[in-house]
């Protein structure tokens, strides 16, 4: 429970004053009655009230001091907390109010920062939302007007509009992944896990979609025994998306996935050939929505949500996820997982 604040001891003033005159009243009935005790008596009750006043004053001044630093701060005078002085008498109070300034200030810039972010992830899911909407709406309209008896493009414009539906589909596991990560709903299980045999699969499932593209997608050797810590669902995502976007933005050459045994850990690298990345871009690819080529990306059935996911899950892993790249030469994505 916080205990009120006594300001100059007023409290104790009075206290005192209470024990004083029932002294004086305990004193006459002991001793009777005396003159001069009579006047020293009222002399220094008097003088008590002096006192008492002066201290009431002093007090009042603080409280109005402390009353006008709390409105400034309600109607938000201040820009600093410089700017709120109270007399040195209460400096220690003066340190604590420019404390709970600066904390609430930081809590409001925070919020406003959160409020922004949010309706920029709204705008930009809306607008996501809409493209797919938009172009199957488009081929479905272009088949009912007449193309659904033209044998040439019916079933092209089916099949694209079918295509449109998976990314849509796409589109929303990965903001359900995102909003469920954020929200701290995502639960990650930790557990050792032998990294070759969970690799293995994984390479060979993208393997033939890499070789319909005509790459080549290889591993490294791993010591057997090998076991890292981690939760091999979320991870089965991380390698899902890395290798993906691998063979996604890599139009000859190979893609690798190595894995570099460390004293403590061990570094997993996705490593391709592809179009790479430019600077600014590397900076920012794994920002949700964040695409080098929106076009190019939606076309091939891309979210931009695929690496903020993939980071939120490294960063989970107590990893930090790091990119190397450079424009028409090819990617190198890699983080750390504990052994
Ligand atoms: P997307 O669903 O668009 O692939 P991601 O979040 O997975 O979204 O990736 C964000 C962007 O980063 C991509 O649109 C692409 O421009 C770029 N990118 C990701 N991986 C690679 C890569 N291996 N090579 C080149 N560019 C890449």
């Amino acid at each position: 429970m916080v205990k009120p604040v006594k300001i100059f001891s007023s409290y104790y003033f009075t206290e005192f004053s209470l024990i004083f005159i029932s002294f004086e009243i305990l004193h006459f009935l002991i001793i009777g009655f005396n003159f001069q005790f009579l006047i020293a008596s009222v002399a220094t009750v008097f003088l008590l009230l002096i006192l008492h006043r002066i201290l009431s004053r002093r007090r009042e001044a603080a409280v109005t001091q402390i009353r006008n630093v709390i409105r400034g701060i309600n109607r938000n005078e201040f820009s600093s907390p410089g700017e709120l002085i109270l007399d040195e008498s209460l400096a220690s109070l003066q340190f604590e109010i420019r404390e709970m300034y600066k904390k609430m200030k930081g809590d409001i810039e925070y919020l406003k920062k959160l409020e922004r972010v949010r309706t920029e992830f709204l705008a930009n899911v809306s607008h996501e939302l809409r493209t797919p909407i938009f172009t199957i709406q488009g081929y479905l309209e272009t088949l009912l007007n007449g193309a659904l008896d033209d044998d040439k493009v019916n079933m092209m414009f089916l099949n694209k509009a079918i295509r449109h539906t998976e990314n849509l589909n796409h589109l929303l596991n990965d903001l359900i992944d995102i909003s469920m990560i954020e929200s701290g709903e995502m639960k990650m299980t930790f557990r050792y896990f032998n990294i070759a045999e969970f690799l293995k699969p994984v390479l060979d499932e993208y393997g033939a979609t890499a070789e319909g593209k005509g790459l080549e997608l290889k591993g490294n050797y791993i010591r057997e025994g090998l076991r890292l810590l981690g939760d091999k669902v979320k991870l089965k995502q991380v390698f899902a998306n890395l290798i993906e976007n691998a063979i996604k933005y890599t139009e000859e050459g190979k893609i690798e996935v190595i894995v570099e045994e460390e004293e403590n850990s061990a570094k997993i690298i996705v490593k391709d050939t592809g179009i790479g990345l430019s600077g600014e871009d590397i900076e920012r690819v794994f920002e949700r929505f964040y695409r080098v080529d929106k076009g190019r990306s939606r076309e091939i059935g891309g979210t931009g949500l695929g690496l903020a996911i993939v980071k939120h899950i490294v960063e989970a892993h107590s990893s930090k996820i790091k990119v190397k790249s450079e424009l028409n030469k090819g990617t190198e994505i890699w983080f750390r997982l504990k052994k």
